[in-house]
């Protein structure tokens, strides 16, 4: 990957922002969107290659970790856990899709705080140094869920990438592995 010195400095910005206030969790859209136009357009993975802020963020601050490694269990690099992660992947985005029409619809509450592995609470509300006033609460609802699942995914390749090597997480990574399908396709 060429690493540019500072792109993991975007994923630490997004954190950031999200106490600024929760709505900038939606940017993370971006981060979901452009790897896969990049596949079509460029034909290869590039994203992951050179751009990628949350491989950044995992090579630049575990690559002087000051142990060694352990080897990668076989079952990441040669597919069963890929697999899970992309179910988990399409599970969630399901739930929040769900809920956050059923909040739309004002057959639900809006959720105001975190969650781990999207059902697990976080005790701990988020504080907010600006506030947006008129935004409609199933917008709120599905940034809390943006953040909560980009919060999840990151502390879990954090720390794979503390146990096993620094870019564990891209072995299992949703993103990769639909990646790679796509592109394989597109060469068939
Ligand atoms: S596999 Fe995932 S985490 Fe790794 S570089 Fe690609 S998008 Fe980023």
């Amino acid at each position: 990957m060429r690493n540019h010195k500072l792109l993991f400095t975007i994923t630490l910005s997004y954190f950031l922002l999200g106490f600024v206030n929760i709505h900038f969790a939606l940017l993370g859209i971006f981060c979901m969107t452009i790897p896969f136009f990049l596949v079509f357009k460029t034909k290869k993975k590039t994203w992951c290659q050179g751009y990628c802020p949350r491989a950044a963020l995992y090579t630049t601050t575990l690559k002087h970790k000051g142990w060694n490694s352990l080897n990668t269990p076989n079952y990441f690099v040669h597919g069963e856990m890929r697999w899970v992660m992309l179910t988990y992947f399409a599970v969630s985005l399901f739930f929040i899709t769900m809920t956050t029409i059923a909040v739309a619809k004002g057959v639900r509450a809006p959720m105001n705080y975190l969650r781990f592995f999207v059902v697990y609470p976080i005790p701990f509300s988020m504080p907010q140094l600006i506030q947006f006033s008129k935004v409609t609460p199933w917008i709120t609802h599905l940034a809390y869920r943006f953040y909560s699942m980009m919060m999840t995914t990151t502390i879990l390749g954090f720390t794979l990438g503390l146990i096993y090597r620094p870019r564990t997480w891209c072995t299992i990574c949703p993103v990769g592995t639909m990646s790679d399908s796509l592109l394989k396709k597109k060469r068939r």
